[in-house]
């Protein structure tokens, strides 16, 4: 079993303000690997004080970088962009050892950060700006802007493809950007900083804030901050688009997910298998694509004993990563006691899973069949590599189903029919569909976003609809006295 290399020194994760890695000055906070359950880094929380300095440094150094031309900020993404690859090992490490993954699931979230980067990086091509004579002499135009200082409050479970959704495009634009990351996974954080800094961007464009909700709130109310994102989950990012709207700033504020995943009696049962057993499984369904709820209509055996056969060979430390924390693992034991209490079946138990030695926090994936339609199992999302299955008769009630739930990040349909795939993409209750896809993600350019409770906000996080969010158009019109014969030509 491959587990990652603890390192025996703890690791610091200051802040980085001005260009300059400075200690928070508030109460110090323990981070935990999820690997062993023990204190690997340590963190602090940021004073109001410190807070008002480092957006006042953030604020001056925007006014300098919103002037460089599109095509040298660009240059510098350019850089970031090879510095991580030659560093993706590095950064891999500290994702995993931070957050719990697998190795390999901590480079693809990398990977995938720098695709938004190449999206960034073409923009001064994709956005060239676009101007018209609309009558003689006269002209529109569009101009895009940057917003000035604007911040962005990212989830423990990716800690670097959360921000890399937005620290290419925000920035690219000409912003400056506070970050604020997980207090659970800030030590990614120090070398997304120092790569960006080694790539060539001016001292302050970055800021990195660490500290808990009374951080957050200093960063949305500080008057100079124009703009805010948020990725986590539901509950809190309600109150930060409250809190930042009440203030008439922008926000832009994604929250959990409760994905349905709807297995029709025609679906490969190998392809079905696999991508639905590895959709929960993945990144031990700490992701907010992950699937939660099957809703298996009509004969489908063969594809779920598929599924179990894939999820039963996902071993712990091997293929599957660690839960986040102690608290949480208790929490999704309950879950599973509480669903078998009410009598769903067991068809997997990840409590019984072989897991690495030490104090880790481990569960393997765990298949309940049978789970009622309105239970904590098929309601709540439990962030864990649980899948409830719900038997339905026919795919309306599927479809029910489905568009009762509170969120609205993804839903999938595995099928070989394109009408009934057609009639799930078209009445799916969410912001991404999948086709034979257990995580329907979107590549760049196409955006990243979901619908109901799982986002606050207009807009999406990436691709081309990220782009109005982070900037404003500002429209210019010119009127010039124009001859209307050729005589200027003599
Ligand atoms: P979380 O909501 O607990 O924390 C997210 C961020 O909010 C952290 O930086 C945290 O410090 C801050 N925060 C916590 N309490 C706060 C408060 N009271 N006021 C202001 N800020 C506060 O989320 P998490 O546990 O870190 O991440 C998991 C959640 O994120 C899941 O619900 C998951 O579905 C969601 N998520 C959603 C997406 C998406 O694209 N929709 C992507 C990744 C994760």
């Amino acid at each position: 079993m491959s587990l990652i290399e603890i390192p025996n020194e703890i690791i610091e994760a200051p802040n980085f303000i001005g260009g300059e890695w400075i200690k928070g000055d508030g109460e110090s906070i323990d981070i935990y690997s999820p690997y062993n359950g023990k204190v690997v880094g340590r963190t602090n929380e940021s004073s109001s004080k410190q807070i008002d300095q480092a957006i006042a440094k953030a604020k001056d150094a925007q006014v300098l970088w919103e002037k460089t031309p599109l095509k040298d900020r660009t240059k510098v993404m350019f850089n970031f962009r090879e510095i991580l690859l030659r560093d993706i090992e590095k950064i891999a490490h500290i994702v995993s050892l931070e957050n719990g993954k697998i190795i390999s699931e901590s480079k693809a979230g990398i990977m995938k950060g720098i695709e938004v980067l190449e999206y960034a990086i073409s923009l001064q091509n994709l956005d060239a700006g676009s101007k018209m004579e609309v009558s003689r002499g006269v002209f529109c135009e569009y101009r895009r802007e940057a917003l000035g200082v604007v911040a962005s409050i990212t989830p423990f479970n990716f800690p670097a493809m959360v921000p890399m959704w937005t620290i290419p495009i925000a920035i690219t634009l000409g912003n400056s950007y506070i970050w604020k990351p997980s207090e659970k996974t800030p030590l990614t954080a120090t070398l997304i900083g120092n790569a960006l800094t080694e790539a060539g961007l001016p001292a302050g464009v970055l800021t990195i804030l660490n500290g808990t909700a009374n951080c957050v709130n200093d960063i949305i109310d500080h008057k100079d901050v124009a703009a805010v994102g948020f990725v986590g989950s539901s509950k809190i990012a309600k109150i930060v688009y409250s809190r930042a709207t009440a203030l008439g700033k922008r926000a832009l504020c994604l929250g959990g997910a409760k994905n349905h995943i709807i297995l029709l009696p025609d679906a490969d049962p190998e392809m079905s298998g696999i991508g639905i057993a590895d959709s929960f499984t993945g990144c031990a369904g700490q992701r907010c694509m992950a699937a939660s709820v099957l809703l298996a209509v009509g004969e489908v055996d063969k594809q779920i004993e598929s599924i179990v056969e894939r999820a039963k060979s996902t071993s712990l430390g091997d293929k599957m990563g660690a839960i986040i924390t102690k608290e949480q693992l208790d929490f999704l034991s309950g879950a599973i006691d509480k669903a078998a209490s009410e009598g769903a079946k067991i068809l997997l138990d990840g409590r019984e899973a072989k897991k690495p030695e030490g104090d880790g926090y481990w569960l393997g994936p765990t298949i309940l069949d049978g789970v009622k339609e309105n239970s904590e199992a098929s309601k709540v999302e439990l962030f864990g590599p649980v899948m409830s299955i719900i038997r339905c008769s026919n795919l309306s009630e599927a479809l029910r189903i489905e568009n009762a739930n509170e969120y609205g990040n993804a839903a999938s349909v595995f099928t070989n029919s394109g009408a009934m795939a057609e009639v799930v993409a078209q009445n799916a209750s969410a912001g991404m569909v999948g086709i034979n896809i257990g995580v329907p993600v979107p590549r760049e350019p196409f955006s990243f976003g979901g619908i109901n409770e799982s986002k606050f906000g207009y807009g999406d996080i990436t691709g081309e609809n990220s782009l109005n969010f982070w900037s404003h158009v500002k429209k210019v019109t010119t009127k010039w006295q124009m001859q209307n014969d050729h005589n200027w030509m003599s």
